[in-house]
């Protein structure tokens, strides 16, 4: 990465320093936004089109008109890459609704906000793939899908927030969000896979999960691998007896946990089908997606 970092604002390139929004952009006032996290490998946008769509669905959802097209949008991430020599990082994609006045009303923002931020990135040293995390179980709930849907990648993380504030409580690595039905759904950045006899289980995403693209990621590579992977709803007890834990997430990849709420599982350390899975995984980082052209 060049010594001089470069944010993506609105079509312009600015230092960090000179990156700045108005306090009345609905992204600060309301959680009005949505955004994506993304990974480059050695030149490559893992799987840039997935993020894409995902943003692009979002913001239909919510009514939100992104002022690039598709292209453009692609070709804004790949330029703040170069820009920034970045090889092997994190991409921080958002979309405000914008400034507007302090009524919550979208109609007031007359144009999204575009931030793209850049940075390197190693958010579990390569021990704690080996090792696994340790995690708790939290009271705080995960949004109900009615109330707010989780395919929709908004700035609203309040919800996990709080999630994350009582993992902190204890030291724990992450927190491990129920629904309201008491059905395990999710970690507050990463989605969460049991495995029991050989079969490799997931939440469905109705009932409250994101539908993360390293989940789906891992779901596609398990299957192809010759592993039965299900989508249905487990509770607790299931993840206390389960042979392997892990979570899977754009930042986290593909990460063993080693102890729930004070319940060694497995072994203890990764298991040797997480292990299997984050290997596959790995070997398709720097070839599935967009490669960028640094010359
Ligand atoms: N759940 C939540 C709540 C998240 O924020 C993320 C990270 N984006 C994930 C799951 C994992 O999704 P992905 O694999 O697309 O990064």
């Amino acid at each position: 990465m060049s010594q001089q970092q470069w944010i993506y604002l609105n079509g312009e390139f600015v230092t960090k320093e000179n990156a700045k929004i108005s306090v009345y952009d609905h992204g600060f006032l309301y959680g009005d936004g949505i955004f994506e996290g993304i990974r480059i490998y050695n030149g490559n946008i893992f799987k840039c089109k997935e993020h894409l769509d995902r943003l692009y669905d979002s913001a239909k959802s919510i009514s939100l008109e992104i002022p690039l097209t598709y292209d453009e949008m692609q070709e804004a991430l790949v330029e703040t890459i170069r820009r920034n020599g970045l090889r092997d990082g994190y991409i921080r994609l958002v979309v405000s609704r914008g400034p507007g006045n302090l009524g919550l009303d979208p109609r007031r923002c007359e144009r999204a906000n575009v931030v793209i931020i850049v940075e390197q990135l190693a958010l579990y040293p390569e021990e704690a793939y080996k090792n696994g995390l340790v995690i708790v179980s939290v009271s705080t709930r995960r949004n109900l899908p009615d109330a707010l849907n989780p395919k929709i990648k908004s700035l609203n993380y309040l919800n996990n927030v709080l999630a994350k504030i009582q993992s902190n409580l204890v030291g724990a690595g992450e927190a491990l969000m129920l629904n309201s039905q008491g059905y395990v759904v999710e970690c507050t950045g990463d989605n969460i896979f049991i495995i029991k006899n050989g079969v490799i289980y997931t939440p469905p995403t109705y009932l409250g999960a994101l539908e993360g693209i390293t989940r789906n990621t891992i779901i596609e590579i398990a299957r192809k691998e010759g592993y039965t992977v299900k989508e249905e709803p487990f509770s607790l007890h299931d993840v206390y007896v389960a042979d392997e834990v892990f979570l899977t997430g754009t930042a986290a990849e593909c990460i063993a946990v080693r102890e729930v709420d004070s319940r060694i599982i497995g072994e203890g350390k990764a298991g040797p089908i997480t292990t299997h899975l984050l290997e596959e995984f790995r070997k398709i980082v720097e070839i599935d997606g967009v490669k960028v052209n640094y010359d």
